[in-house]
C-alpha cells in the first residue's frame, strides 16, 4: 500500500522542476529543516530532480527529518529498457522515493505526455508501490472555449480506466489550470473549488463516490505565502503543488505552516 492512502491531512508539495542539483539540494534540506518544525497535522511533500533524490534522502535523514517526504516528477512508461535519458518507477523507488507526479501540465506540453501516457506512468507507479500525484487542468484557450469541465474530465478518466478498481484510492490529484503555472496568475479561490468539484465529480463517475470523496485534491498555479490562506480556505483544496515559491526555504516554510486547520 503506498504512502498515500487513506492519508487524509493536507498536503504541502514542492515541485522543483529542473532546479537544484545534488549540492543545493543538501542545502536547501539543512535550511528548510531549520526553518519548519514537523507537524503531525500535514504532509510535505518535495519533488527535486531525479538526480537529486539520494542528495535529497541521506540530507533529510542527516538532518533527522523522516517528515519531509520524498518523490520524482515523472518516470517512464517502461520499467527498464533503451530509453535514453529515463528513469523508471522502480528506480525512483530504490533511490529513496515514495512518491512521483504523473502528468504535470510542462511533461505533457514539451515532451508530448498524452492521457494515454499519463495513463501509463500513472500504472507504473503503483506498481513500484509508489504514491502518483496525477496532475490535470485546462489552458487558457480550453478554458476561454468553456471547455473546462470537458478537459478535466477527459484527462481524469482517462487515468482511471487504466488503474484497476482496487487501487483508484490510491490517486492523489493535482488541479494545475495551465494559465495559473509560473505565471504569477493564480486562480480565484472560487475558481478553484468549481474545478475541484468537477475532478471530483469526475472521479466519482468512474471509480464511485466513495473514492471520490476520499480523493485528495491539491491546487497548484502560482501558489505563494500570501495566497496561501485563502487558497487552503476554499471548498475541495485539500493542499497545495508549489513550483517557483518552493525553490526558497523561507517561503516554502511559510506556505507549510499556514494556519490551516483543515481535515479532511
Ligand atoms: C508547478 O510546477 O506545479 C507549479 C504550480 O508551478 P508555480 O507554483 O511556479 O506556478
Amino acid at each position: 500500500m503506498n504512502p498515500g492512502t487513506f492519508d487524509r491531512r493536507p498536503v504541502f508539495a514542492a515541485n522543483w522542476k529542473m532546479h537544484k542539483g545534488p549540492m543545493a539540494t543538501r542545502e536547501y534540506v539543512r535550511a528548510f529543516a531549520g526553518l519548519y518544525e514537523p507537524r503531525s497535522d500535514r504532509r510535505v511533500l518535495f519533488f527535486p530532480p531525479s538526480i537529486s533524490v539520494e542528495a535529497f534522502r541521506e540530507a533529510a535523514a542527516a538532518a533527522a527529518r523522516p517528515d519531509l517526504e520524498l518523490g520524482t516528477q515523472d518516470v517512464h512508461t517502461a520499467t527498464e529498457g533503451a530509453h535514453t535519458g529515463a528513469i523508471s518507477a522502480p528506480m525512483a523507488a530504490e533511490a529513496g522515493a515514495s512518491w512521483s507526479l504523473a502528468g504535470h501540465s510542462e511533461r505533457r506540453r514539451e515532451f508530448g505526455d498524452d492521457d494515454a501516457t499519463v495513463a501509463a506512468k500513472t500504472v507504473r507507479i503503483l506498481e513500484a508501490d509508489l504514491a502518483p500525484v496525477v496532475c490535470v487542468g485546462e489552458t487558457l484557450e480550453e478554458r476561454d472555449a468553456d471547455n473546462l469541465r470537458a478537459v478535466l474530465e477527459r484527462q481524469v478518466a482517462a487515468v482511471l480506466a487504466e488503474v484497476a478498481a482496487a487501487r483508484r484510492v490510491e490517486l492523489t490529484w493535482a488541479y494545475e489550470p495551465v494559465w495559473a503555472i509560473g505565471t504569477g496568475r493564480t486562480a480565484a479561490a472560487s475558481d478553484a473549488s468549481e474545478a475541484h468539484a468537477i475532478v471530483r465529480e469526475a472521479i466519482a463517475a468512474t471509480a464511485g463516490g466513495d473514492v471520490a470523496a476520499r480523493a485528495v485534491i491539491l491546487y497548484g498555479g502560482s501558489v505563494k505565502p500570501r495566497n496561501i490562506d485563502e487558497l487552503m480556505a476554499a471548498t475541495g483544496v485539500d493542499g497545495v503543488l508549489v513550483g517557483g515559491a518552493s525553490l526558497d526555504p523561507p517561503d516554502f516554510a511559510a506556505i507549510c505552516a499556514c494556519g490551516t486547520s483543515r481535515q479532511r
